[in-house]
């Protein structure tokens, strides 16, 4: 089962909104958790319940960055850039967490690859939901592979490839709306925020999955941002 995402006017209206609520947010949460701070210094009884409270504060915090990236950036720079080595320093990044969940990352890469006209950070965010995402879903732990191909003469695919739990075709369609997720955890904003920046960069993103196989997250991204896929 496939799901090719082109979720456009959904996310226009959706980032707006979202990006604008964010922005509104920031300034007051900023305020609020240096006072929480000052307290926690001057108050040693209750250091847990300041601990709680910010640790659901950094939680706001880290909603409302993902909302951000929604809305366009200021100043957006495109550059050429090498993607095979932006996910070897993803990989790195990632180290710790794929040996706790006994996860092996494996990047395999064709060896004249052009570079890519992108946002190197915004790709760099992509990159890691996906890749959190694929080893999340493999908490027995298992194998995500991570291809790069020149599949055309003006496009490279980036293939991410786990061995994880899956997800039924019912659930397929619901990924990339906001808040659309499973886990106790998550934002169910990973996907939706990834789809916007692949959108930006006039790429697609589809996945394929099988229930108890695993998922396969492909990325189709023009060498040339220009050219339309
Ligand atoms: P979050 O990770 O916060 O839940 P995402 O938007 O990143 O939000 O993902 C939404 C949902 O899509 C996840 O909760 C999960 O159910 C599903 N999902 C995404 N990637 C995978 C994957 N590789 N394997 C299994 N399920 C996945
Ligand atoms: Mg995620």
């Amino acid at each position: 089962t496939e799901e090719l995402l082109r979720k456009s006017d959904k996310l226009s209206v959706v980032g707006e909104l979202a990006a604008g609520v964010a922005h509104e947010i920031r300034n007051p949460l900023t305020s609020i958790k240096g006072f929480v701070q000052l307290l926690q210094a001057r108050d040693s009884n209750r250091a847990h319940y300041y601990d709680i409270m910010r640790s659901e504060l950094d939680r706001i915090e880290f909603i409302i960055n993902e909302f951000l990236v929604l809305a366009k950036p200021q100043a957006i720079r495109y550059q050429q850039t090498d993607v095979r080595s932006l996910l070897q320093s993803i990989a790195v990044l990632l180290d710790t967490q794929a040996i706790l969940n006994n996860v092996q990352i494996r990047i395999e890469s064709e060896q004249h690859l052009p570079l890519i006209e992108c946002e190197e950070n915004r790709l760099k965010q992509v990159f890691v939901n996906v890749m959190k995402n694929a080893m999340e879903a493999m908490q027995e732990g298992g194998q995500l592979l991570v291809e790069v191909i020149k599949e055309h003469e003006d496009r490279v695919l980036l293939r991410f490839s786990d061995t994880g739990c899956g997800i039924s075709e019912s659930r397929l369609s619901k990924l990339g709306e906001p808040f659309y997720t499973t886990k106790e955890k998550g934002t169910g904003l990973g996907l939706l925020v990834s789809y916007k920046i692949i959108e930006e960069h006039h790429g697609t993103i589809s996945v394929q999955s099988a229930v108890g196989k695993g998922t396969v997250v492909e990325i189709r991204l023009p060498i040339n941002r220009c050219e339309i896929l």
